[in-house]
């Protein structure tokens, strides 16, 4: 006999990382039941059947990846647990899959997620502590050498971590859709927060109104994430893919379906999507999360259709379809100016930027204090200060595509900085792939 197999138009690969044995709290929304329905749901679809999609394990990532990208007080090691490591290894796992051309797209859906975590880390914020997709990023720098990658925030939340490692490097082209941070947390994600001196232009927030809805995202991606990326020219875009825009979930307040999500993935066309956001465990993620991977399967998404799904609800009013295209044109005139921009800092030597950083699950806030340090030939070396609240941090940053001269800067005031006990001083150099601390 002959069974019916259906087959996926791309080899597509998935891994799949509940995180059955962790979570903040037990009745927190990022929970472990955040995938339980998911993955019910992928079996009920018959996935595991599919020809051309494939079911990849997990990894555990090392200490070097996530030193690779982040800095962490005291170490990477006391403040991830198990888990953390297995999210990042799922996703770098996700990606040598492409990489290695085992399949054409691949998906992780791993959590605990990652993007509202910074380069610096003392601890927790918005549910994250390291970075997945800049880890993913910056380990496929290292391992494959590639260049110029895009990587396009979906979730609800502005992804205020990845913009805070990749706004200087301008090979990194960061584009987050949101919404408005004047009605969420973290608060930001404003279109004037638009890159470092070394990458202005390439850091892109298009903060969207509440109750944002298919038609919006539509416009979104039609008026600026395509085009822009079109111009940018990445070798790999990946997709940081928060399902938290979904009408029911209970911690944001957008109107997205998970027809829309398979659609804006089929527009898009991510190399990889790594799931970030989504807290509708039931009414969303399992039918958000099988939109998306049927999209960049290449396979049929019209029967995809959460319960309740009910198309009257989701169109927008003119007034706010018209608000949209002005924050749209804001959004593209970033990217357009970015040479203009650019200008800005020319006969200057350094950039003093400052910040607080709260991290929102233990209330505390670190001051941070960053120096850019410009060069004509490379992004430059960074030097940031961060005051923690029982030590301090002290790095110096040397960006993968940094040229010698500032390399042998970025070393010599490593070696020359203060000893102080309190302090812990730390050199990361991503052209030589060495983290070191004192
Ligand atoms: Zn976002
Ligand atoms: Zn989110
Ligand atoms: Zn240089």
């Amino acid at each position: 006999m002959i069974k019916y197999m259906p087959t996926a138009a791309r080899k597509t690969g998935l891994v799949l990382f509940p995180a059955f044995d962790w979570c903040i709290s037990p009745s927190h929304p990022e929970r472990e039941e955040r995938l339980l329905y998911t993955k019910d749901q992928l079996i009920e679809e018959g996935l595991e059947d599919v020809e051309n999609i494939y079911f990849y394990n997990p990894e555990m990532a090392l200490e070097q990846d996530i030193d690779r990208v982040h800095l962490c007080v005291p170490s990477a090691a006391r403040l991830m647990t198990a888990s953390h490591f297995i999210s990042t290894g799922g996703a770098i796992r996700a990606a040598r899959a492409v990489m290695d051309k085992e399949v054409e797209r691949s998906f992780a859906i791993v959590r605990p997620p990652g993007h509202h975590a910074m380069q610096t880390v003392f601890g927790d914020r918005g549910f994250c502590i390291v970075n997945v997709e800049a880890i993913m990023v910056e380990y496929i720098r290292r391992h494959y050498g590639i260049g110029k990658i895009a990587i396009i925030d979906t979730d609800c939340h502005h992804g205020d971590g990845t913009q805070d490692i990749f706004y200087n490097d301008p090979d990194t082209l960061f584009i987050s859709m949101h919404q408005d941070g004047r009605t969420i947390f973290p608060g930001s994600g404003f279109v004037h927060e638009s890159g470092g001196p070394s990458a202005p232009g390439y850091n892109i927030n298009i903060p969207l109104p509440q109750q944002t809805s298919e038609e919006g995202f539509d416009m979104v991606m039609e008026r600026v994430v395509l085009p822009i990326l079109d111009e940018f020219k990445p070798e790999l875009v990946i997709n940081s893919a928060g399902q938290d825009n979904h009408y029911s979930d209970p911690i944001t307040n957008m109107n997205f379906t998970a027809q829309g999500y398979a659609r804006l993935n089929k527009n898009l066309n991510p190399d990889i999507c790594v799931l970030e956001g989504g807290y509708a465990i039931e009414g969303a993620l399992p039918y958000t999360n099988l939109g998306i991977i049927l999209a960049m399967a290449g396979m049929d998404t019209s029967h995809v259709r959460e319960p309740g799904y009910d198309p009257a609800r989701f169109i927008q009013s003119r007034d706010m379809n018209s608000y949209i295209e002005t924050i749209c044109n804001q959004a593209v005139e970033v990217f357009h100016n970015r040479h203009k921009l650019k200008k800005q800092y020319e006969g200057q030597q350094t950039v003093v930027a400052r910040k607080r950083i709260f991290y929102d699950t233990t209330g505390f806030q670190v001051g941070e204090t960053r120096v850019y340090n410009l060069c004509p030939d490379c992004p430059g070396y960074s030097e940031v200060v961060a005051e923690g609240l029982h030590q301090h941090l002290h790095g110096f940053c040397i960006p993968f595509s940094c040229c010698r001269k500032c390399s042998i800067k970025a070393r010599d005031g490593f070696v020359r900085a203060p000893r102080e006990s309190d302090t812990l001083t730390v050199l990361q150099d991503r052209v030589e792939d060495i983290f070191e601390r004192r």
